[in-house]
């Protein structure tokens, strides 16, 4: 792969500036890439390139022919797997078989959306005698697309492969400090048979490149994963033009553990759920709300796991990599010293191993425990391996715990009794709830995303499909 330059039109070109950002290996903080810093010229470029295929061969490829297209990147995808796993390991510095997991899973977004491709469909209405009506699904034209740091391959399958299956062409902002993985992706899919301009990908920093998107008045349609200030603000500059917005902007998810729940289920969950990617999931469960009755007892066993929690490089593949960057270092340890100035009692730890090297921006996992609900680490997205433990005494008091934050994303239910399993369920304000199970496994099938500040619109499922098309009404007056 060459260094410093977008993928456009299927070929790598010079960046406009000819300017580049330094890529950073977090196991180690040392530089060992460079990204071309695009503009909004080369957003430009990329936008013009989508509209050709939009207009041209990918906007009047069949759906059959989409699908097999993307079949075939998703085999590709597949047979890379490893390169991709190493590559995403190296510039994200999560362990190396969480970025398998992510390389197998974007290969998985493919393969359902080759799939999904050719089953998407209108209705016919009923309606007056005398008429037929009908609706048809029609792309959006030219979808842009802001991808996060925390898992790129996965957030560019999970948005790109349901934008190109439902016959959009996409222009892709992936986030400055991760994104080799993706530039890798856009080759194998020009190898994969994506005609010119289906897919172009613009490196660059978001208040430059990733707002010239936002702002571009060629874009139909824009897909946005990251924090809820630059979603809001992304919202703002596409209101411009009247371009609708998929938000997805990450959670305080609760896990709630009743007295009557299993024990050993639920435990190696409620510890992954948090220290999976370093904390840095939109979907973690930050929050472990547990009966009073129940609290003790679980919160030893919470920190006996914690207590043996490693972390280091990437390639050692232990439970927890590196934070992504020396800033969201900062953020988390400005956490913990809030936690510490105001008194919030520490349960447990992990250990960063002697090897890691000193410039790595590492992080412990940590179990506070008693958080207050109205302080802002049981409030605030930490986005780093914090879980913050807090007891509750009745269903009415779990729920307003767990509905007790700005954000919605996820939840967990962890109890034996089918009917406070559907109340809790029905009650809770989140995109997705788990009952004894958190995350389903990644779950593409499964419609994934928020309500209230953890965004809007739905990514994953064919739900998605949905999202990155428009629908039209046909009313044909025969008589
Ligand atoms: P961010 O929202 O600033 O960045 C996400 C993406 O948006 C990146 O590609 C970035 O380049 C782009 N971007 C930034 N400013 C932009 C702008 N003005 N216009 C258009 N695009 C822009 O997030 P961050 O600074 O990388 O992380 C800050 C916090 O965001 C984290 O601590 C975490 O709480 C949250 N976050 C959430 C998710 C998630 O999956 N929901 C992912 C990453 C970060």
């Amino acid at each position: 792969m060459e260094e410093a330059r977008h993928f456009i039109g299927n070929q790598w070109v010079a960046t406009a500036s000819h300017e580049t950002i330094p890529v950073i290996d977090p196991s180690d903080g040392q530089v060992f890439a460079q990204l071309g810093r695009g503009n909004a010229a080369d957003i430009d470029r990329a936008v013009q390139a989508a509209r050709r295929a939009y207009e041209g061969p990918w906007g009047q490829a069949s759906a059959a022919d989409r699908g097999r297209v993307l079949y075939r990147l998703s085999m590709i995808i597949a047979a890379h797997q490893d390169e991709l796993a190493h590559l995403e390991a190296r510039d994200t510095g999560k362990p190396l078989k969480q970025a398998h997991t992510d390389a197998a899973g974007i290969a998985r977004y493919f393969e359902f959306y080759a799939g999904a491709a050719d089953k998407l469909h209108g209705e016919t209405l009923p309606y007056q005698n005398g008429f037929t009506v009908l609706t048809i699904r029609e792309p959006h034209g030219v979808t842009g697309h802001v991808v996060p740091w925390n898992y790129p391959l996965q957030i560019f399958g999970r948005s790109v492969g349901a934008a190109l299956a439902a016959g959009n062409a996409c222009v892709v902002k992936p986030a400055e400090d991760a994104c080799l993985s993706i530039l890798r992706i856009a080759e194998l899919a020009a190898e994969a048979g994506l005609p010119e301009g289906a897919l172009n990908i613009v490196t660059g920093y978001g208040y430059e490149a990733g707002a010239a998107l936002a702002r571009h008045p060629g874009i139909d349609h824009i897909s946005f994963t990251g924090s809820p200030a630059t979603g809001a603000a992304v919202v703002k500059m596409a209101a411009d033009n009247h371009v609708p917005v998929t938000l997805e902007l990450g959670g305080k998810s609760p896990q709630i553990v009743f007295a009557d729940a299993d024990f050993d289920a639920a435990l190696p969950v409620l510890v992954s759920a948090i220290v999976q990617n370093a904390g840095q999931t939109c979907s973690a469960g930050s929050r472990v709300l547990i009966e009073r009755s129940a609290y003790e007892p679980l919160l030893e066993r919470l920190s006996e796991a914690f207590s043996a929690l490693k972390v280091g490089p990437s390639k050692l593949d232990l439970d927890c990599g590196p934070l992504i960057s020396a800033k969201q270092q900062q953020r988390v340890w400005d956490f913990l010293s809030d936690a510490q100035h105001d008194g919030i009692a520490m349960a447990a730890h992990g250990e960063v191993i002697a090897e890691a090297p000193e410039a790595g921006f590492y992080q412990a996992p940590t179990l506070l425990r008693d958080v207050p609900p109205a302080h802002r680490l049981a409030r605030e997205e930490v986005f780093g391996p914090v879980l913050c433990a807090m007891p509750f005494d009745d269903e009415a008091d779990a729920l307003k715990l767990a509905n007790g934050t700005d954000f919605g994303l996820v939840a967990g239910i962890w109890t034996r009794d089918g009917g406070r399993q559907m109340r809790i369920a029905r009650k809770v304000r989140s995109g997705q709830v788990f009952i004894n199970n958190y995350g389903a496994g990644g779950g593409v099938e499964l419609p994934f995303g928020g309500v209230k500040h953890s965004g809007h619109g739905r990514e994953k499922g064919f739900e998605a499909l949905y999202g990155f098309t428009v629908l039209k009404t046909i009313a044909i007056k025969h008589g």
